[in-house]
């Protein structure tokens, strides 16, 4: 006879629950639920630290259909203390939190569809997947990933959740083209702020916040569970119930609930160009070479002379500050970090200063084989290429296989 307390014998969760499977049996009583939409649903979590862990528990208890998780650190010690998805043998093992995260949420819901992205949100994620989100929640603890954040949603006409977290404090807000919008919230000091840190190659360095901001699990339960409330009703198209143009503020320690309209939409905010139109290019991944884009661009628009528009600069050759020695190379200026700049450096920790870079890829650039995901393009990712007629959006459809979800 089996022990059962051994784990032998052990029966898989299909059959010990045979008969009784419906996950959604105590939501169908909720009179306005929508369990059709929910299943339905594609949900992309950007961030799985402390607020990330609450929101993703929530998804995956509301069983929202699929949900994308993308985050670019590993697991630390001290995340154990506000995370529910994490465990100590998650640091040991130096684990990516985007990974494990995604294997805990399918333990507590086996319903859920998930898929991870060990990656920078400006550099791994293509425009063409947040294309394919029903909303978009930020969990995010830095201003420069949510200003990346923002500007993609708004490219593409997507709601996104942003939450943020500090002590006992915490702020939620709704985010959406033509209603509000996070960089026009930002104030002289924080747009300052930024623009030092977009400066800053290293995605690490870039993404860090001076100092470790000091917050309670209470804080990301509060704020977590708000920000996957109001996806649902995103979700469910009952917008009118949302925090859309509105932020919300809770102090823990006073019991303060604050309710305040968003500052007006500025003129000349960077974050509002548009995507109108994408082209769907089945044949076109991030694997093509230049001249192979270049080709299938000649050829759809015809006579209009297309290049590619990058969404940053590809260094083409830097100078040492000391050694006022020239060297040529072909690096992404995002990747151009510190360990990268090393066989350009004379002496070591020498400054190198970029004395060539170009921003579009046309028939002068000088590394024609080099291919698009060597260039920092990314799967899925939608190409602004500028014709002669004007702006097109072409994406890397070719690409779709890499979205999955299980
Ligand atoms: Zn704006």
């Amino acid at each position: 006879m089996e022990n059962s307390s051994s784990g032998k014998g052990k029966l898989d969760w299909r059959e010990r629950f045979q008969g009784e499977r419906d996950w959604n049996e105590v939501y169908r009583r909720i009179s306005w639920w929508d369990t059709e939409s929910v299943g339905k649903a594609t949900v992309m979590v950007v961030g799985a630290g402390a607020l990330g862990n609450e929101v993703l528990k929530n998804l995956a208890l509301l069983n929202v259909g699929k949900i994308l998780i993308v985050d670019f650190d590993h697991i630390e010690y001290s995340n154990l203390s506000r995370s529910v998805l994490f465990r100590e043998d998650d640091v040991q093992l130096k684990q990516p939190k985007s990974f494990i995260a995604a294997q805990r949420i399918r333990e507590m819901n086996p319903h859920v569809k998930v898929m991870s992205i060990n990656g920078d949100i400006l550099l791994d994620v293509g425009l063409g997947i947040f294309r394919r989100m029903d909303v978009i929640i930020g969990c995010l603890d830095n201003r420069v990933a949510r200003l990346y954040l923002n500007r993609h949603c708004f490219k593409l006409s997507k709601t996104w959740i942003d939450g943020a977290l500090e002590n006992m404090h915490g702020q939620m807000a709704v985010y959406r083209r033509d209603v509000s919008c996070y960089e026009c919230q930002l104030s002289d000091i924080e747009n300052q702020f930024i623009r030092q840190r977009l400066s800053c190659p290293d995605v690490a360095m870039r993404n860090s916040n001076v100092g470790r901001i000091p917050t309670t699990p209470i804080s990301a339960s509060v704020i977590g569970a708000l920000q996957a409330q109001e996806a649902l009703k995103v979700i469910f198209k009952n917008e009118k119930q949302t925090m859309l143009g509105k932020r919300f503020e809770f102090e823990g320690m006073n019991n303060d609930f604050i309710l305040y309209e968003s500052a007006h939409l500025k003129e000349d905010c960077l974050s509002h160009s548009l995507i109108d139109e994408v082209i769907e290019a089945p044949d076109l991944t991030c694997k093509k070479t230049v001249s192979e884009l270049l080709l299938w661009l000649e050829k759809r628009f015809p006579g209009q002379h297309p290049k590619v528009y990058l969404d940053y600069e590809v260094i083409l050759s830097v100078v040492g500050k000391e050694s006022q020695v020239e060297k040529e190379l072909i690096i992404p200026q995002p990747h151009f970090s510190e360990t990268r700049a090393k066989p350009y450096q004379t002496a070591p920790g020498e400054d190198l200063i970029i004395t060539d870079s170009v921003r579009y890829l046309d028939g002068k650039f000088p590394a024609q084989d080099m291919t698009l995901k060597e260039l920092g393009i990314s799967e899925l990712h939608i190409l602004t290429i500028e014709t002669d007629e004007g702006f097109e959006f072409v994406e890397l459809t070719g690409d779709l296989p890499h979205l999955v979800f299980s």
